[in-house]
């Protein structure tokens, strides 16, 4: 087992700038557990199954096969033998995928390729249930949030410099809602673990948050 720091949260508070600015600090590879399940809603999206389709979903998961590498200290995500990298940002793709990680049949998956790279690697992981499920026993645990307005402007600002077309208030609802049904699944929903320390990050710089958490390794 390697050493491992488990960072969870809401959509927009931070948590893959953070956890890319640790892992090169400390040396550790970062697993952005998100992108998986991306790849995953690509995947459904891709076969026009629909995010409300359980059964089809069920079945299908296990044609979808994903796994990760890394260039130039990036995770790359592979769909099939694709990388799916430029594919997985936009918005369609982030609904989509609350929408079907729900489904225990695509988070049994992709719990255990994300066990499996802790168990061999020192690792910062970024998810909803990182904390809670995939790592219990992750050496250093952080809950980061924000206010719902500053996560928006955040994505907001993030989905301009790409050069899209957006809505602020529209990517505050849609913020919400992800949120909404993030905390509410049945299935590994996201909350802080009792042993995580928790940062609201609406008045912190970037490096602040990184500066803390690594405070907290031994
Ligand atoms: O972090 P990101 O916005 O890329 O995650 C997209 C979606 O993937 C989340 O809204 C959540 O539904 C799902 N997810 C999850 N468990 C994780 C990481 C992401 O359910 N560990």
């Amino acid at each position: 087992m390697g050493y491992s720091i488990a960072i969870d949260g809401p959509a927009g508070a931070g948590k893959s700038t953070v956890a890319k600015m640790i892992a090169k600090r400390k040396g550790f590879i970062y697993v952005d557990t998100g992108a998986m399940y991306r790849a995953m809603a690509l995947y459904f999206l891709e076969e026009g199954i629909g995010a409300d389709d359980k059964e089809k979903i069920r079945e299908s998961a296990k044609n979808a096969d994903i796994t990760i590498s890394y260039e130039n200290g990036e995770q790359v995500v592979w769909l099939n033998g694709r990388n799916v990298n430029g594919l997985i940002r936009t918005e369609q793709v982030g609904n989509m995928t609350s929408a079907v990680s729900v489904n225990k049949a695509v988070r049994e998956k992709l719990v255990e390729l994300q066990q499996a790279l802790a168990q061999k690697e020192n690792v910062v992981m970024d998810g909803r249930d990182i904390g809670t499920c995939v790592l219990p026993d992750a050496d250093v645990k952080v809950y980061l949030t924000a206010d719902s307005r500053v996560r928006a402007k955040r994505r907001y600002e993030e989905l301009l410099a790409k050069g899209s077309d957006c809505d602020l208030d529209e990517i505050e609802k849609d913020i919400i809602e992800r949120d909404y049904r993030d905390m509410h699944r049945e299935l590994s929903p996201l909350k802080q673990a009792d042993d995580a320390t928790l940062l609201d990050t609406s008045d912190m710089s970037i490096e602040q948050v990184a500066d803390a958490i690594i405070g907290m390794c031994g």
